[in-house]
Order: structure tokens, then sequence, then C-alpha cells
């Protein structure tokens, strides 16, 4: 039985309270929680309020808190080595970048430390493929409404005005194309071009879906102008809509895929993967990492996927997901400020008609963990390993906290520390 059933409501102690004054670079406004332990599908505050946990670190804690089969390898591992560099071999990185290959049907893994980290070394296999390939080849498209991350590769082809600004100029020969509109990357693809990045489903962006047409005529156009077609999978990939990737709800494969976030249950591990003629883009020296893909995080990662398949958790993502979709498009239909409910899986997105910070806080004031993205997106991560009661408690309290319509303007807006909301940061920039 879950140790917080007789737990205090959430965020009443004094113990939550935050310090008067603070040494840490002021990039994100938590809440005034503070977090000591996680199990399951819960977190608990330093007062012993419990939390059904809905977002899950942003899509990483796919397997919750605690896991014991992450917890077994992660003790293990510890004990005998946590990095080695790659300077020298340790038994998992070959397991799992085979594991990788085959999720992905691709051939070739990097291993790397985040999400913005692989998208780096995507762009940079992109732009040494093209150099192969002759001079001029360097344009890059990605898609209005994207992120791909905060470091300066990642963020040129980030579209938000906000991020982007502050940090000028970037990496240049980025174009955005508009979002599912194949007349316009028609428009945009020339010879010049040597990568155009994708996310399949946009997370942060607010869970907007690619169309098929749009997907195979990028496949099409890439192919035909010689250019890497890039699946940015950290958000959407890895089980999180019930594939192993989002983008395999198409047929057209990508040449490079992008992945981080779940891997490695929590511990921080990017990769990108890319086809042998992608790939041999490479040689030893041009791109490296002294973390990537120490011993510690690669065999927790193989144990996460050993999870995945062996649970069938794929399948729970599924069944919860369509849970989940049915039950909010009821409520929605009785808040009366509900736009639409969307997603795949476990990647579900709910788009009011008001600003959705206030609904974060009321839902954390709840005991329930949610974000907000695109200002006005609901956005819901929760674990795989989620049952049908946590389904029933998180319809149970987003009722109660939908019934609620703040006045205009209430409330703070809700951060989330990757990239909120797409008038993002006005008031951070402020
Ligand atoms: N790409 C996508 C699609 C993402 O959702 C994110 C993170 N939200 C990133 C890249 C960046 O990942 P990280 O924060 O690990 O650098």
């Amino acid at each position: 039985m879950e140790s917080g059933a007789t737990a205090q409501m959430p965020g009443t102690g004094v113990l939550s309270a935050p310090a008067p004054e603070s040494h840490l670079m002021n990039t994100y406004r938590p809440p005034p929680q503070v977090f000591v332990r996680g199990r399951g599908c819960y977190l608990y505050d330093a007062d012993g309020g419990r939390y059904l946990d809905f977002i899950s670190g942003i899509g990483v804690n796919a397997l919750g808190y605690a896991h014991p089969r992450l917890l077994r390898v992660m003790r293990q591992q510890a004990g005998r080595a946590v990095h080695v560099s790659n300077l020298y071999r340790h038994p998992f990185q070959e397991p799992l970048a085979a594991k990788l290959a085959a999720w992905t049907g691709l051939d070739r893994v990097f291993f790397c430390n985040s999400g913005s980290e692989a998208v780096e070394g995507a762009l940079k296999l992109a732009r040494a493929r093209a150099h192969q390939r002759g001079e001029g080849k360097y344009r890059i498209l990605a898609l209005e409404n994207s992120f791909h991350g905060r470091t300066f590769g990642a963020l040129s082809i980030t579209a938000t005005q906000a991020y982007r600004e502050p940090f000028e100029p970037l990496v240049p020969g980025v174009d955005f194309v508009r979002f599912d509109d194949v007349a316009d990357i028609e428009a945009k693809f020339g010879d010049d071009v040597c990568a155009v990045v994708l996310e399949s489903i946009q997370g942060e962006g607010g869970i907007h879906a690619l169309s098929e047409a749009f997907w195979n005529r990028a496949r099409e156009l890439a192919t035909r102008h010689g250019a890497a077609l890039v699946a940015d999978e950290i958000q959407a990939g890895m089980g999180r809509t019930g594939r192993f990737f989002a983008f395999q709800r198409f047929d057209a494969r990508p040449d490079i895929v992008t992945i981080a976030k779940p891997l490695a249950g929590g511990l921080p591990l990017g990769a990108f993967a890319a086809s042998e003629e992608v790939a041999s883009a490479l040689t030893p020296g041009m791109h490296g990492s002294t973390f990537g893909g120490g011993p510690l995080t690669c065999a927790t990662a193989l144990e996460f996927i050993a999870t995945v398949e062996e649970e069938n958790l794929l399948e729970n993502v599924r069944r919860r997901g369509a849970q989940i979709q049915e039950g909010l498009r009821a409520l929605a239909t009785r808040a009366g400020f509900v736009r639409e409910v969307r997603g795949e899986g476990l990647m579900l997105g709910m788009e009011l008609e008001i600003e959705g910070g206030p609904f974060v806080d009321r839902a954390r004031e709840r005991g329930l963990l949610i974000n907000c993205t695109h200002n006005q997106v609901l956005r819901f991560l929760p674990p795989f390993i989620l049952e049908e009661k946590h389904v029933a408690e998180f319809l149970k309290k987003m009722k109660r906290v939908l019934v609620w319509k703040p006045k205009r303007g209430a409330g703070r807006q809700s951060a989330s520390p990757t990239g909120p909301a797409a008038t993002p940061g006005e008031e951070r920039l402020k």
C-alpha cells in the first residue's frame, strides 16, 4: 500500500516555505513545495504531502519513482563502476546501441547526456555528411512552433522568439517551415539543405501531431536533395505514445533519431541513432563526450528497455492513454472552456480557451502534478506504469480542478524548466 495513504494535504507546513534569498541563477520559477522522495506514480514533499505525478519530471520518469528493477541495477552498477569514459569499453554500450538500433530501425548510435546534446550531435552529423557531398550544403529546416533544446545549435532550430532573441546571433542557415504545411516545405527545400528536423508530435509546442502527408513529403524531399531527415523523439519517443517512437505511426523512416528523457530511468543519458550511410560521415575524433554513455547510465537504460518489453508497457501506455482521453473529453464538455483534448498514448494535451497556469497551481494544491505548455495547453506525461486506479484518481482530481474558472489574469503562470509556453518567458524576459 502506498505509504502516503495517511499523508497530509499537500503544501501545508513550514518546511516548504521558499528560501528568502537564493544563490541559484534566475532561470526557473518553481512552486514552494520541496520534493524529497517518490514511489511509483507519487511524489512526496517535505511536509509529507502526496502528489500523483502526471508530468513525470517532464517525461523522464517513465517507470515512476524507485522502480525495483531500475534500483537493483543502479545499486549494483554504482558499486562496480559509475564512469570509465569513452577512452575504454565497458559491457553495456554495445548491447544498448544494438537495442536502440532495433527500436529505431537504424544502424549506429552515439551516446551523450541530454536531449539538447543529442540534437547538437544530429545537426553536426548532418553537416559532416553534407560537407562530404560538396560545398554549399549547409541549410537546416525546422518547424514553426518547434522545441529542440537550449544549447546554441538546438536553440537555433527552436522557433520560439523569446527563447532565441536574448542569445542572438545563433547558428546561421536555419529556416522555419510552417507547421504541417506541405507547400511551404516544398518552397523552402533545395540542394543546399543538409537536414530537416521534425518532432512528429510537438511536445513543448502544445502536443501537435504532424500529418502523414507532410511527413512523407519531407521524406521525399530529403531523399531527392540528399538531406537527412531527423526525427526529434526526445519527448515522444521510447514508448511514450505506445510505440517505440512516435514516427513509427508512419511507414517512411528518418535517417537520424534523437533520444533522451526516459532512456536511463531518470539518470541523464541521451543518444542519436543514424543509418549506416549517414553515420559513416563520422570518424574517430570528430565528435565525443566525457560522460556520454557511461556504465551506470547504459546498464540502467538496458534495464529500462527490458522492463518496457517484458512487462508489456507499450500496451499499458495505449490503454491508459485511451482511458484518460475519454475521461478528459467528458470533463471538457462539462467545463465549457476546453478547446480540444489531443495526443497519443501518454503524451496528452488539453487546450483551453483561457490561460492554463492557474489550473496547474490548483491541481498541485489538490495533490496532482501537471504542467502547462504554450500558455493554454495543459500537458500530461504520466509514467508508463500507470494503473486504472491512478487514472480514476487523476480524473477525480481534474474534475475538481476544472469546475473552477479563474478570473482573467489570476494565479501565477506555470513554467516548465525546459520550455514553458508560447508567449513564453515573457514575464521572465521583462
Ligand atoms: N527536443 C525535444 C522534443 C524536447 O521536448 C526537449 C526537452 N523538453 C529537448 C529536445 C531538449 O532536451 P533537454 O532538456 O534534455 O536538453
